[in-house]
């Protein structure tokens, strides 16, 4: 399984991975340094928006992907092209968004009290993070990500290429 450590411009790729199931290590005071440091501890890609910091991960011969843009749709067709990353939502793989941590099903006994009691009602699936405890269930954001992991499927199966640096 791929692993990832993103610099602080990539806090929204750092979320869609993990939500894709990739150990991805994020945070908004992450140092070069550190970034390095985890890429060479824990054989993680650096994924950065910092042509100097992708020169020098490279230069240390560590994988590392430097992104012209931040369209999300984009970056994500880099990843699929150069690691085919997954691209569908498997609920079982899926990490938490917010801190990393493994999700894990639950009852909805579980979570009464915890979430409204319209979402209690409309949903028979939800997740809690083993770390953090948030709870996730399928609502409207999970239909708007899927909608453009469809788009980025198809571009991928498209072959259209905006740019690629290696
Ligand atoms: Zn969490």
């Amino acid at each position: 399984m791929l692993k990832f450590v993103a610099d602080a411009m990539l806090g929204n790729l750092a979320r869609w991975l993990r939500i894709l199931g990739y150990d991805t290590v994020y945070s908004k005071n992450i140092s070069d340094k550190e970034i390095l440091e985890y890429a060479t501890k824990e054989g993680r890609i650096v994924l950065t928006r910092d042509y100097g910091l992708y020169r020098r991960a490279r230069k240390n011969n560590l994988k590392a992907v430097y992104f012209e843009t931040s369209e999300i749709d984009e970056m994500l067709t880099v990843l699929a092209r150069k690691y085919n990353i997954s691209l569908e939502i498997d609920p079982n793989k899926t990490r938490c968004p917010i801190c990393n941590g493994d999700l894990r099903k639950v009852q909805r006994k579980e979570v009464e009290g915890k979430v409204p009691d319209i979402v209690l009602k409309e949903h028979n699936d939800f997740w809690i993070c083993s770390k953090c405890g948030k709870i996730y269930w399928k609502g409207t954001h999970w239909i708007t990500m899927e909608k453009i992991l469809s788009k980025v499927r198809g571009k991928v199966s498209r072959g259209e290429n905006s740019y690629d640096f290696t």
